[in-house]
């Protein structure tokens, strides 16, 4: 079992070990610097090492910490992001690209498992998307034709193979599925083989140019000549934070009480709409099922949305035990596209890669063959696609409107309610709550043995209020998605300082 941004733990991260670290020697300077352990970080780092670079790559907590280990890995080409909306925002040509491209992710992420005898239970699979009423059945339609044009092989299908009823169904060829960490640990090791540097526990916290690009972690600073971001959203404050919406989704592991498992990959298309598959793991096969999406510090008791999703699956599914639950961020482009290419706002020699959606295994995997080509100077299609200094389309902006009107609530409504001290013996050990004692207001969280820890509500990014989630045990910022660990710590980007300590003296069991 690794560790993780979260109190719970995933499929992935509760069968794997900590990464075994082979690099013991390390320097000041290098050719790029990557930051970010997670499948974007790793397989940038790895792409550029072999190109010629010498390459850090830094991690502030272990490889796999973050999304990377709390995905679905669903590896696919038919996009959370309809091709529909990517052809009004982006044109057709763009789909066709953004098509291709997802499907030349999934064959590199196949053609790494062969070249290194990766175990990682990769193997080819169908995607199934259904509709279960008259207006989804009409926007499958026009999914269909969207994704066709795209280049898609796309087919009608009349039923599922699946224990679920639908109106109608579309079947897509050339997708795949796999077990994201022992793939991103066999990356990781190519990477150190060919003398690539790893650290772990080394969080970012300063970024300066001085002609190079100069890095503080800690007490440690390195320098570079080129710097990646491949910490799934950029650290420090950036134009990007307003143009992606942090959201968490639930997803869970479960073993079915016949061997009925389904291989191949389905999407429903209710809002949030769900995602499930199976994988074998160590011997054992179970079905995973994700869904429940909701913006990041909008829903205080989340342990209901593992409760939902739990619902749904016993409904359609004979399950024998439920393994694992876990929840895990993403964030959501405001114009349907991921963000990669230089950092708006920075030097050039900044490059950022996020705003994956639900889809980071594909447009990790495209970010890092992306990078490695501006890096080379290598033309692509997709640089110009992808910018993260492109102009907003008109589709997208109203998307940026309503997200900011939540995150304008939070800058102007501080509905922080005015609970009083005696609040705090109501709280149950493991559960977090934000009070107001004195005209402060504290985030304070007591601890399986009724000690309280309490903190500064505000979030040390951009200072909107910080909320409870009780299925992670973490507070999370509603505004850009930073989330903390109950005493305070980063535990997501784009924070880089902890939630200042406050000092609580009662013990109340
Ligand atoms: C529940 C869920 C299911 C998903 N399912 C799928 C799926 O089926 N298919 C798919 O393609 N995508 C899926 N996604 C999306 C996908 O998992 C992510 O987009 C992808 O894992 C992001 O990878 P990453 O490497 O960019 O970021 P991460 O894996 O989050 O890695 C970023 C790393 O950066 C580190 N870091 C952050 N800040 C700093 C700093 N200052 N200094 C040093 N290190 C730092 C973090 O510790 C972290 O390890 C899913 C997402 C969720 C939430």
């Amino acid at each position: 079992m690794i560790n993780r941004d979260g109190y719970t733990i995933s499929l992935w991260q509760q069968h794997i070990s900590a990464f075994p670290l082979s690099s013991t020697r390390h320097e000041q300077v290098y050719d790029i610097i990557i930051v970010g352990g997670g499948i974007t970080g790793v397989t940038t780092a790895l792409l550029l090492q072999e190109a010629g670079f010498k390459c850090l790559l830094l991690e502030a907590a272990n490889l796999g910490y973050g999304t990377t280990g709390g995905t679905t890995a669903h590896l696919n080409t038919l996009l959370d992001v309809s091709y529909e909306t990517i052809e009004k925002n982006f044109g057709l040509p763009a789909a066709r690209s953004i098509a291709k491209a997802s499907a030349n992710a999934i064959a590199f992420i196949e053609k790494m498992t062969q070249e290194y005898s990766i175990d990682c239970g990769f193997n080819t699979a169908d995607a199934y998307q259904y509709a279960q009423n008259k207006e989804q059945d009409e926007a499958l339609d026009r999914e269909a034709t969207a994704a066709t044009n795209a280049g898609l092989d796309v087919s009608r299908v009349a039923t599922l193979p699946l224990p679920i009823s639908c109106i109608s169904a579309i079947q897509v060829k050339g997708q795949a599925k796999f077990s994201p960490l022992p793939y991103l640990y066999e990356l990781a090791k190519a990477f150190e083989n060919i003398g690539g540097v790893i650290l772990e526990n080394t969080r970012v916290t300063k970024i300066e140019h001085k002609g190079k690009v100069e890095i503080t972690a800690g007490e440690q600073t390195f320098t570079g000549r080129k710097l990646v971001l491949a910490t799934h959203i950029p650290p420090g404050i950036n134009l990007l934070h307003l143009r992606c919406i942090p959201y968490r989704s639930y997803a869970l592991a479960a073993r079915l009480a016949q061997n009925d498992y389904p291989q191949d990959l389905y999407y429903d298309m209710e809002e949030p709409f769900h995602y499930i598959r199976s994988q074998e793991v160590d011997g054992q096969q179970y079905l995973i099922v994700g869904g429940e999406d909701h913006k990041t510090g909008h829903h205080e008791n989340t342990t209901l949305c593992f409760r939902q999703l739990e619902a749904w699956v016993h409904k359609h599914f004979k399950v024998e035990e439920i393994t694992q639950r876990w929840s895990s961020q993403f964030y959501e482009p405001v114009d349907g596209l991921p963000y990669i290419g230089q950092l708006p706002g920075e030097e050039e020699d900044v490059y950022v890669a996020t705003g994956f959606s639900g889809n980071g295994m594909i447009y990790g995997t495209i970010a890092a063959l992306l990078l490695r080509d501006m890096l080379l100077g290598v033309p692509n299609e997709l640089e110009m696609i992808l910018d993260p200094n492109r102009l907003k389309p008109i589709a997208g902006f109203s998307n940026f409107i309503s997200h900011n009107a939540d995150v304008a609530m939070q800058f102007v409504g501080k509905l922080i309610p005015a609970a009083s001290l005696h609040l705090l013996a109501d709280l149950a050990p493991g559960e977090g709550r934000v009070i107001t004692y004195e005209s402060e207001k504290m985030a304070v969280y007591k601890d399986e043995t009724g000690e309280l820890h309490s903190v500064s509500p505000v979030c040390t990014h951009l200072k909107c209020d910080v909320n409870w989630n009780s299925g992670e045990r973490s507070w999370d910022c509603p505004c850009h998605g930073a989330r903390y660990s109950p005493d305070g710590q980063v535990l997501n980007c784009p924070a880089t300082m902890a939630l200042q300590a406050l000092h609580v003296a009662a013990t109340v069991k």
